[in-house]
């Protein structure tokens, strides 16, 4: 299956400045060759060069595109196959006559979704925790997201996970000398040596789960939710933070009838932002269910933004949305400061005597470095490089994470109740693989080819 070629474009479709069609296999190199034309020749340039060009159809001469063709020869490449990368103009009619041309060719096939980063894995230049880590770099949606992406690419999970691994087939090493002379002495040193290591392991286990919900926020964003009374200003807000229009903003109240999300980036905090339709009762249907769902946005948030409009009084709705939302964590908002003032501000603190109130106009954008401010010293104390950590966010990650534990725990319980030691060397053997799975090492084929799927095409 390896030994053939396959090209893909591995940029996004749409209106983009350029595009890039990556071909990787053994007859990568002489296959491009056959349709460019340039002053270089190919199959005799160097590795890792670049190389101005047409692409031309050789039945006929006929230019087609304009390109930079970057030459990788195995196994300094992605795949660690011979890989050409062609730098076409971007747009979806220039990208697919080369692409169709690249395909009329007799050594070169489609690509499958994820099939280079599959070939990557499948040549050993990427374990399984690596591979995922791409697919979460294609998918991440902030610049903090993307380097913990990164990071996981760079392997740093997988060293962690590789000293634990290391530190259990120790064990299985000493159970083995045990197996082979069980003398008794031998014996109970082994156990508290068993013991000992259990008990490491699952800790180091431990460090790498206590990250895990952080490494959720910081790939999802934290879910934001902009609460508050039809026309105080969530729109604007939502739409000033984003500095995109997306949330509709009108002078009539209740027009926001569904959650609107937007993803922002604050002092390195990715955010989830959810603008919600005014929470208060209704008998409009369909600004019901807009409220409905609103409902369910503050429930899952994990942090609520309430707007009030400082320029006017409290509204009985406000009283009863504070009392609603106590025990959250909130940060309450006064917005249209550049308006003249009629709120009481006590109130407001004696409902939240702990959240930072911050008072702005989203009109005016006075304020709103505040709310930054307290939105990063809320989450991180003001700090959020907690740059060398290694965080596990990937769902199958923990689930294995806690399995390997789990085996750990049983394997520490037989050896304190003197269970023989060939059977609690099953746990040990059991925690290893769990460990191993996490980066590819003992997961099975279908495990593989699921994950692989996952892919977009041209990855
Ligand atoms: P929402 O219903 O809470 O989403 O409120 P909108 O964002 O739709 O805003 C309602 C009205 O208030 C619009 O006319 C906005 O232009 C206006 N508005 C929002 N923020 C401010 C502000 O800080 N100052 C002033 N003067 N007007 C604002
Ligand atoms: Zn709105």
């Amino acid at each position: 299956m390896l030994s053939d070629t396959i090209a893909a474009i591995s940029t996004a479709v749409g209106e983009s400045g350029i595009a890039v069609i990556r071909v990787s296999g053994p007859d990568a190199i002489a296959e491009v060759e056959r349709v460019f034309r340039s002053k270089t020749t190919l199959t005799e340039a160097d590795s890792h060069t670049v190389h101005y060009g047409f692409i031309i159809d050789p039945k006929n001469d006929e230019k087609l595109e304009e390109v930079l063709v970057s030459l990788f020869r195995a196994p300094r490449s992605f795949t660690t196959e011979d890989v050409v990368e062609i730098s076409t103009h971007g747009g979806i009619i220039s990208v697919k006559r080369v692409m169709d041309l690249l395909l009329l060719q007799p050594n070169i096939r489609l690509a499958e979704p994820g099939e280079f980063t599959k070939r990557a894995f499948l040549n050993g230049r990427i374990d399984l925790s690596q591979a995922e880590a791409v697919i979460d770099l294609i998918r991440s949606k902030s610049d903090r997201a993307f380097s913990l992406a990164l990071k996981q690419v760079e392997g740093k999970l997988s060293r962690k996970i590789n000293e634990l691994r290391h530190s259990l087939v120790e064990t299985l090493a000493h159970i083995e000398v045990n197996i082979d002379y069980p003398e008794h002495d031998v014996e109970s040193m082994t156990m508290d040596f068993i013991k000992r290591k259990c008990t490491e392991v699952s800790s180091g286990i431990d460090e790498l789960l206590k990250h895990a919900s952080q490494g959720k926020i910081l790939r999802e964003g934290i879910t934001t939710a902009i609460v508050g009374r039809p026309n105080v200003g969530k729109s604007s807000l939502m739409n000033t933070l984003a500095r995109e229009n997306k949330a509709i903003v009108t002078d009539i109240p209740g027009t926001t009838r569904d959650v609107i999300e937007e993803y922002v980036t604050i002092n390195n905090i990715p955010l989830k932002l959810l603008d919600t339709a005014g929470i208060r009762e209704t008998m409009d249907i369909v600004e019901k269910m807009g409220v409905e769902r609103s409902k369910a946005a503050v429930n899952e948030a994990d942090l609520i933004l309430l707007v009030l409009n400082s320029a006017e009084e409290l509204h009985e709705d406000e009283i009863i949305l504070m009392e609603q939302l106590q025990g959250r964590s909130v940060l309450v908002l006064l917005n249209k400061i550049d308006l003249p003032q009629r709120l009481e501000r006590e109130k407001v603190t004696q409902y939240f005597p702990e959240s930072a109130i911050v008072e702005l106009s989203a009109k005016t954008e006075e304020g709103l470095d505040h709310l930054e401010d307290a939105i990063s010293s809320l989450f991180f104390g003001g700090k959020l490089e907690s740059g060398d950590l290694t965080y596990v966010s990937n769902v199958r990650h923990i689930a294995l994470l806690k399995k390997a534990q789990q085996s750990l725990a049983d394997a520490y319980e037989a050896a304190d109740s003197g269970i023989p030691i060939d059977i609690l060397q099953i746990d040990v053997r059991l925690a290893w693989e769990q460990l191993g799975e996490v980066i590819g090492d003992s997961a099975p084929d279908a495990l593989i080819d699921q994950i692989f799927s996952q892919f977009c095409l041209g990855k």
